[in-house]
């Protein structure tokens, strides 16, 4: 069983909840994963990583977690609420390849982040289009229950008809009005019957490739049905733990909660959780605001807004010293207090091993451990964890300078704490964080960009095409953008 009683905060109810799991020691948990048709970006991460949190410390307290993360490789279009064109055909064409390519070069890009920031793979990771049968079955169980139809080969969900009986908006806490309000009629939705109408079956056009076929013709999946279709196939009617960033409360869960209502008639998720969104030096970071760096970028340094790269750590740390539920807010100053920070509490851990245990203890070393279980048993609060975990660090160095002593009892409950909650739950892992080497050379190439601009300015051709010639014998790149000049090394 449990060893803690965890309270987590419920988007579903607006509070706190003590968390009791319907079949405990098992927690299901769903987490909607990527579309992955572009670089993972820094929001999702930031999700993720979250949840990874969230999952670690269940297990570390006995929990048994099945984690269910799915990948979306089919029928995503560019409005959440199915407008505009597929986002995996339009990169497949602006790429000139396959859309399936699409999907295996994020996917395994998508991967590779998430190894890099020392998150635990889901239990399962099921994809869009290995589930197309099972969204086929539950938008029929649907149109049974008479809350879909099919207007010239897509079906849709009709939310007027199940509002009469089911509140539509309850997870957003809005009225149906409020939200019918808030949805403008647009262009080339002409076969929905109500504005908050939405597709879960969508007619291909002719030269659309992902496509299957089912009982309406040739078409794709609704976006929004897959994760009802495969939560539903792997934890059940209802589970436990639904998680996602914000940004898909008012649709996409919205949107869940009323498919799986509509085949089961009773609530699917027992607890609703959401991350808060990201802002750089106090703006949104979007990709139109031009202050959405991608992780590879972050890592490197790559970026007109970024003062030099952060090693993966530092960057998880960081975000890890903001609740999930708080705005985080990127700049290179808290960036650069973060890596040090980092340093710090993996300098006392490397100490910690070096310790002499004493006679008894000057420090209440039990308390201290209870107070960073107290953390994270209040909706995950990491970065109250992290405090109690420098009080530790300023006892261990204390010792280590003879000021203050340590019981062998207590020493091992502070290593197991420590180890517990740094490596176990947190993820963190020891690696450089600052390496002299990239420093060296971001400067060098500061300096050689530098060169080749001024024989630009000079129109010294020879000069500047025999640098960036050079500079491309060694596999790195340089690109002129509106921005100035930047410059990647290929793996
Ligand atoms: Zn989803």
């Amino acid at each position: 069983m449990a060893t803690q009683q965890i309270e987590l905060y419920n988007t579903l109810t607006r509070k706190k909840e003590k968390f009791s799991p319907l079949n405990p020691p098992f927690v299901g948990m769903y987490v909607c994963g990527p579309t992955v048709y572009d670089d993972v970006h820094l929001g999702n991460c930031r999700t993720f990583i979250s949840f990874d949190l969230i999952c670690r410390y269940l297990v570390h307290v006995g929990y048994k977690v099945r984690y269910v993360r799915n990948i979306t490789d089919a029928g995503h279009l560019e409005g959440d609420r199915d407008e505009g064109g597929d986002k995996f055909a339009k990169k497949a064409k602006l790429e000139q390849v396959e859309p399936m390519e699409i999907v295996q070069k994020y996917t395994v890009g998508f991967r590779e982040v998430m190894r890099m920031f020392n998150t635990k793979a889901p239990s399962i990771e099921p994809t869009a289009t290995g589930h197309i049968c099972e969204q086929i079955e539950m938008t029929k169980q649907i149109m049974d229950a008479g809350l879909a139809y099919e207007s010239n080969g897509t079906v849709y969900f009709n939310v007027e008809k199940y509002s009469q009986k089911n509140n539509y908006g309850i997870l957003s806490n809005r009225k149906l009005e409020e939200l019918l309000e808030g949805t403008r009629e647009l262009e080339g939705q002409g076969d929905k019957k109500g504005r908050l109408d939405f597709a879960l079956w969508i007619k291909a056009k002719p030269e659309h490739i992902m496509r299957w076929p089912s009982p309406w013709g040739w078409g794709f999946p609704g976006w929004h049905i897959e994760c009802s279709a495969m939560s539903t196939k792997y934890l059940g009617a209802t589970f436990d733990i639904h998680g996602g960033g914000m940004d898909l409360i008012a649709t996409h869960h919205t949107n869940e909660i009323a498919q799986s209502q509509a085949c089961s008639q009773g609530e699917p998720v027992k607890y609703w959780m959401h991350t808060n969104m990201l802002t750089v030096n106090g703006v949104r970071m979007s990709k139109s605001a031009g202050n959405g760096f991608l992780p590879l970028e972050l890592f490197t340094g790559n970026h007109k807004l970024l003062d030099k790269g952060y090693a993966p750590m530092a960057v998880k740390f960081f975000m890890l010293q903001t609740h999930y539920r708080s705005t985080l807010d990127f700049s290179n100053e808290a960036l650069q207090a973060s890596e040090k920070g980092f340093e710090r509490l993996m300098n006392a851990v490397n100490t910690l091993e070096k310790l002499k245990p004493s006679e008894k203890s000057s420090s209440d070393i039990k308390a201290l451990c209870a107070k960073c279980y107290d953390a994270m048993n209040d909706d995950f609060n990491s970065p109250i964890l992290l405090a109690h975990l420098f009080e530790g660090v300023k006892i261990i160095n204390s010792i280590n300078d003879g000021k203050e002593m340590i019981s062998k009892e207590d020493l091992e409950l502070l290593k197991n704490n420590f180890h517990g909650f740094i490596f176990d739950v947190l993820g963190l892992k020891e690696e450089k964080t600052t390496s002299n080497n990239d420093e060296l050379v971001n400067n060098l190439m500061a300096l050689i960009l530098e060169i080749r601009n001024e024989a630009k300015a000079k129109k010294d051709f020879s000069t500047s095409d025999k640098l960036r010639d050079s500079l491309a014998k060694t596999k790195i790149s340089i690109k002129d953008t509106k921005e100035g000049v930047t410059w990647v090394k290929e793996k």
